[in-house]
């Protein structure tokens, strides 16, 4: 489903040049729940935004869905976006409307019909467990709810693929589990492949199917997280 194949970055800033990715390949097979763990610095959002082409790497193939992102000019590639939903550390709502309008917003972008885009917006908050919050604030929720926010508002285009960028770091250890156990459904009743990072074991033996380590560019091991466990 992703296919990451020989990436690298190198970013140049006032004269120093770090490798942020180096030769990382990776592959996510369909339905699977995918995680990459590494510490800070490591290269992980690098990579997840070089994923959605927000980051170009400088080298390297990205193929999601069958599409490959590398070779698509800017206005092909908002299209492809539509097709992945990406959820993030800090939640990214617009603190002016209220959560239908959040969830509504890619629906709105894309120009769906108002009828539509009510129908739809009632249906992903039923799905994530805010039913009748549409009319709440954002600084009215909880970081758990605001959380469920963030992911209706990426699964509002039916992606086949989520990307999440440290989804639970901002939340205490039961909220943690409580989204957790919300992606899993989610992958397991929509078949939706999730690709995630983050820099916590638990989440790794929580939730994914397999894992990768990283470390400073490399990708230092990879396979089934029930392998991963027992070689370390
Ligand atoms: P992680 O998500 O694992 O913390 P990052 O992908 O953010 O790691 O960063 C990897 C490396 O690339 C770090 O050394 C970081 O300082 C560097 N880096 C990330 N983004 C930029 C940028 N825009 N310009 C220069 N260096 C960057
Ligand atoms: P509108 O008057 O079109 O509802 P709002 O700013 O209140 O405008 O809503 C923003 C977006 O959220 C719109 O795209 C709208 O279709 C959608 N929306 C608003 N309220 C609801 C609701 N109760 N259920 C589903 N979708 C809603």
């Amino acid at each position: 489903m992703i296919h990451i194949e020989n990436i690298q970055k190198v970013y140049r800033a006032r004269g120093r040049t770090v490798t942020a990715l180096d030769d990382v390949s990776l592959h996510v097979a369909p339905g699977e729940v995918y995680g990459v763990i590494g510490r800070s610095g490591a290269g992980k959002s690098t990579l997840l935004r070089s994923v959605t082409m927000l980051e170009r790497p400088d080298r390297g193939r990205v193929v999601v869905d069958g599409a490959d992102l590398s070779a698509l000019s800017e206005r092909e590639l908002r299209a492809a976006r539509q097709r992945i939903g990406m959820i993030h550390q800090h939640f990214g709502l617009l603190s002016s409307r209220d959560v239908a309008g959040n969830v509504a917003f890619p629906l709105e972008v894309t120009g769906a019909p108002r009828k539509e885009r009510r129908r739809r917006v009632a249906e992903l908050l039923d799905l994530v467990g805010l039913d009748g919050l549409g009319r709440a604030y954002p600084a009215q929720l909880s970081g758990g709810q605001k959380q469920r926010v963030g992911i209706a508002r990426a699964l509002a285009g039916s992606p086949s693929v989520l990307l999440s960028d440290e989804a639970t770091s901002a939340l205490d250890p039961e909220t943690t589990g409580s989204i957790l156990a919300l992606l899993r459904r989610l992958n397991r009743e929509l078949g939706l492949t999730v690709l995630l990072i983050t820099h916590e074991m638990d989440v790794v033996k929580n939730i994914c199917d397999s894992a990768a380590v990283m470390h400073a560019g490399r990708i230092t091991e990879s396979g089934s997280v029930r392998e991963l466990l027992t070689r370390s």
